[in-house]
């Protein structure tokens, strides 16, 4: 879907309009016949032609038009043009996940022989594709350090293909430097340089302005933001756009449009969400950083971070993920998770709702104990994605439960 194909039909609205945060609230699709208000969900996989002629010239690409909802729809057309407008991208696709998102940005691509250059610091499935399915292909990777600058530039080779990583990254919230990835493209620019920025969110970080020629987002996290529906979504440059879009008709993982309609929705308050997300979790981070049962709080906007000064040069905020060690283990740790009484522990992040994990034991249970340590996990690691609940009542669980579990009273 092309950004230009832009569905605001009302000129008064696009006049007076000079901020993104303006263009996301009014972007919507066509208003119908019965003049609603609010945009309805458009629940059909097909779309009828007014002749033969048209259905012609639709299909021959002469005239545009949606034609099937695997392809296009309006509600998913919606919620693609918005996050067109929060990345400052030429145009975008939706997905039925994150995962297909992130699949789609790799085998829309890649083929037998090529290669990828990976930050090592990846989402779990993104690392199971590079390791165990893309092989099975003929593509290989290597892994480096995103922290790393010289390591990214030693590890491209002739048959590089794509540039893929994730900043900040889960659960040890390292950072990429994005200027020095988006100067690294330019030397390279036969190279795809992909970020999946889901865990900053376009509120806080847009790749595309450094030279990215795609940012990926699973929309299940802070996007839909209260953990209801999954959904997918990648933005860019309009050339590698229309070869996704290839790919995606002839393989199907099209998002429906309920779920595009929950999003786009969503997408209206994104940027209040994050700025509560953001002063929540600073607020926690700063606590937990003088709390004696907690060592090696992580948090970017945390000037204890090894990265402080490149974290307030690119983004906005430090985001809405805090990571810290309890001390004594895994053993408390789990005590710890038990503890709490208001956070509960569930595999999601991004909802409003404050969320505990212990990455060792799920997310990243797989790894052997080395390569967790080498992402910052060590056994009594904790993830906390910071909710939009009042702070003092999110501090407050936390610190009783520490209290709950201590050896003293444990
Ligand atoms: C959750 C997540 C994904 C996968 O998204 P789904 O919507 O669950 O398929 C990919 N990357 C990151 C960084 C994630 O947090």
């Amino acid at each position: 879907m092309n950004k230009s194909d832009s569905f605001i039909t009302i000129e008064r609205e696009i006049i007076q309009m000079k901020k993104d945060q303006s263009k996301i609230i009014r972007e919507q699709a066509p208003r119908s016949a019965s003049r609603e208000h609010s945009v309805p969900l458009y629940l059909t996989s097909s779309f009828i032609f007014d002749n033969a002629e048209q259905g012609r010239a639709i299909f021959a690409e002469e005239e545009s038009g949606m034609v099937y909802s695997r392809y296009a729809n309006p509600n998913t057309a919606e919620f693609i043009n918005k996050v067109c407008i929060m990345e400052d991208a030429e145009a975008g696709l939706a997905f039925s996940s994150g995962m297909a998102a992130v699949f789609a940005s790799f085998a829309g691509f890649i083929g037998q022989g090529d290669h990828i250059v990976s930050a090592r610091a990846l989402f779990g499935s993104t690392h199971q594709l590079l390791t165990q399915l893309f092989p099975r292909w003929g593509v290989t990777h290597t892994y480096v350090d995103a922290v790393d600058n010289e390591a990214w530039e030693r590890a491209i080779q002739p048959n590089t293909k794509i540039v893929f990583l994730e900043s900040p990254s889960n659960p040890g919230l390292e950072l990429a430097d994005l200027a020095f990835l988006g100067a690294l493209k330019e030397k390279h620019p036969h190279v795809i340089f992909a970020i999946d920025n889901c865990f900053a969110t376009p509120y806080l970080q847009k790749p595309l302005q450094y030279g990215f020629d795609l940012s990926i987002h699973s929309a299940t996290k802070y996007m839909d933001g209260q953990g209801r529906v999954l959904g997918g979504v990648i933005v860019g440059k309009q050339d590698l756009i229309d070869q996704l879009m290839f790919f995606i008709r002839h393989t199907g993982p099209a998002m429906s449009p309920f779920n595009a309609w929950v999003l786009s929705k969503s997408l209206d308050t994104l940027s209040l969400r994050m700025e509560r997300h953001c002063s929540n979790a600073l607020a926690l981070a700063e606590t937990l950083e003088r709390h004696p049962e907690i060592t090696d709080v992580k948090y970017p906007f945390l000037p204890s971070h090894p990265q402080y000064d490149l974290a307030i040069k690119q983004m906005k905020a430090g985001g809405g993920i805090v990571t810290f060690e309890v001390k004594g283990g895994a053993t408390r740790a789990f005590r710890f998770l038990d503890a709490l009484r208001m956070i509960l522990y569930t595999s999601n992040l991004g909802d409003a709702r404050s969320i505990a994990t212990h990455p060792g034991s799920t997310t990243h249970s797989k790894l052997s104990e080395e390569e967790r340590l080498s992402l910052g996990i060590k056994p009594g690691s904790v993830r906390l994605s910071v909710g939009i609940e009042d702070k003092d009542d999110i501090i407050g669980d936390i610190v009783q439960a520490l209290e709950v579990s201590s050896d003293k009273n444990g």
